[in-house]
């Protein structure tokens, strides 16, 4: 024992400038800018940028906020799709010192002023597609706001409603800014705002040493390289882009934008591109499964699809991997930085049969290396759950890859973390082989005569009717169960006499009969903004049956 109860190996050897540096995802720029500088970086339609030419623009991003007073503690919104400016916001506002706040881009003006009102927003950049939504909302705030149109050649109409355009703001600041790492990484990066689907959303900061983890973790999982060409089939706002917007340049891979979610021109662009790797949500998924034939082509090559942000139905992954899509389904939230969680492929997965190969590959997984410890646990007593596949318990996350918390919502942030978990709000059971299997969301499991029902068991089975399209099973109150399952079901373009008994009898053939629905109802399924079917609305649908 050395001096002050300090041992030998914690004394004369502290952290200094060399040893020790803040992480930050900001690093990975300056690196692949040095390595690759003369690689492409960014495709957007014609446009293409180089390592050297995407690191200038995002130095003079930094540069010209910071000319006009913007840094440490403020805060930067932009509204855009998945193009050039909207990923050079991902480096150019935090190298400045501000605080990225990426909007979600289907909002309505009411909750985009909430989110400018409520993340103090002192800067907002725009692209004029979206001009009547922000001219709206522009006009709810107390205060004015500086605002810089983004005038991309591909935005669909518009108007400027700001005092610069985006190009211009570049033009004032200096490519070869010299930022400076956070004084330490637990500093805020980004903030990204929850969908709410139960009130007001809530404001989820991202901190550098997250963001620098999870887009490495990422790049593990997914298996980038310098040779991937990653198609931006997700969008950038939703927890920025998973932490790929960070992760892709880790690598020094290619950013493919995408301005809109359009089957053909996917499947257009990965063979234009030679497309490696995309993610998106299961919706998507399902669109390009169902687009017309005329739409699809067949791929050169296998392309790996990332998926998550809601339960891919096992039929969803199969059908994929039919058209030859590798997929990897990866699971997580806003506050764990986008994915935390992967279902590891197993070699033994390789000789089995498509369809049970799927059924393995929709649960949910194992932790993502980078991240600390996963658990389903009793949410009273905070003890495991046994791994028989059938205990049911709340997954929870501990790690590096967890927000700082909610902003200005000490309460709500003081719940989340009770007990020193990150508690996700979903419920799920662990299988004998450690695989977490999510069986729903708390408020959507499904209680009918003192039994669980998972509404994602019932939604899988539906997925798996040859005519069902979409699917999305609640609650129904019952007088003489509590509840009972009630499926809303989209029938696929070709489907031909299928009736709500014929339904009815495929879930009883291939489900516990208690577990099939009492109710089926036809017709499209309302989404939330992030595609996400809102199940809250249909509660109110099937009390009203
Ligand atoms: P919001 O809360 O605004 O809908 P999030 O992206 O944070 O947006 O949603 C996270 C939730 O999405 C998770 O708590 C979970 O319920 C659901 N989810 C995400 N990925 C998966 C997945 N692979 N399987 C099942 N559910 C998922």
């Amino acid at each position: 024992m050395a001096e002050g109860g300090k041992n030998i190996f914690e004394t004369g050897l502290e952290a200094n400038a060399a040893n020790f540096q803040p992480q930050t995802p900001l690093s990975f720029l300056d690196w692949a800018a040095g390595v690759y500088a003369e690689n492409t970086a960014v495709v957007h339609g014609e446009r293409k940028f180089t390592y050297r030419e995407f690191a200038g623009r995002c130095r003079r991003l930094a540069s010209a906020l910071n000319k006009r007073g913007i840094g440490v503690g403020d805060t930067v919104s932009v509204m855009a799709p998945n193009s050039p400016p909207m990923l050079e916001a991902h480096y150019g506002v935090p190298m400045s010192g501000a605080v990225l706040n990426a909007l979600n881009f289907r909002l309505d003006s009411g909750g985009i002023a909430f989110i400018l009102g409520h993340g103090e927003a002192k800067a907002l950049i725009t692209d004029r597609e979206f001009s009547p939504v922000i001219k709206g909302a522009l006009s709810q705030l107390d205060s004015p706001i500086t605002v810089i149109d983004i005038d991309d050649p591909y935005a669909d109409g518009g108007e400027f409603l700001g005092e610069t355009d985006y190009e211009a703001l570049l033009a004032e600041g200096d490519a070869d800014y010299q930022w400076t790492p956070p004084a330490d990484e637990w500093r805020a990066i980004t903030l990204n705002y929850t969908s709410g689907t139960t009130g007001n959303p809530k404001g989820v900061v991202y901190h550098h040493r997250g963001a620098f983890l999870n887009a490495l973790g990422n790049a593990l999982v997914f298996g980038l390289n310098a040779d991937s060409i990653y198609l931006w089939t997700l969008p950038m706002f939703h927890c920025n882009g998973w932490c790929y917007t960070w992760g892709v340049t880790a690598v020094g891979g290619t950013h493919v934008c995408l301005r809109r979610i359009d089957p053909a021109l996917i499947f257009e662009l990965i063979g234009e591109h030679a497309v490696t790797h995309m993610c998106a949500a299961p919706i998507v998924l399902n669109m390009l499964v169902h687009a017309p034939d005329g739409a699809k082509q067949v791929l050169g090559r296998t392309v790996e699809v990332a998926t998550g942000g809601a339960a891919p139905p096992s039929a969803v992954i199969a059908a994929m991997e039919k058209m030859g899509f590798n997929v990897t389904h990866l699971y997580g939230l806003t506050e764990s930085f986008g994915p935390s969680t992967y279902c590891a492929a197993k070699e033994a997965w390789a000789d089995m049969d498509p369809q049970d190969k799927a059924r393995e590959m929709a649960r949910q997984g194992v932790r993502y290396p980078t991240l600390f410890e996963q658990r389903v646990l009793d949410p009273e007593t905070m003890a495991p759950v046994p791994a028989d596949g059938e205990t049911i318990g709340e997954l929870m996350l501990r790690g590096n890859t967890v927000m700082k918390g909610y902003l200005k919502n000490e309460d709500t942030t003081a719940e989340a973390f009770a007990g020193g978990w990150f508690h996700t709000g979903d419920l799920g059971v662990v299988h004998p082989d450690g695989y977490v299997e999510i069986k729903d969301r708390s408020k959507d499991i499904i209680l009918s005569g003192g039994e669980n029902i998972s509404s994602l068991e019932v939604e899988e089975t539906l997925y798996r009717h040859s005519q069902v399209m979409e699917a999305a099973v609640v609650a129904k109150p019952d007088d003489k169960w509590g509840e009972t399952p009630c499926a809303f079901v989209t029938l696929t373009p070709d489907a031909e006499n299928v009736s709500a008994d014929d339904i009815i009898q495929w879930c009883r053939d291939n489900l516990a009969h208690f577990k099939a629905p009492k109710e089926v109802v036809f017709g499209p399924l309302p989404k939330t903004s992030t595609g996400k079917i809102q199940k809250f609305v249909l509660r109110r649908q099937a009390k009203e049956l």
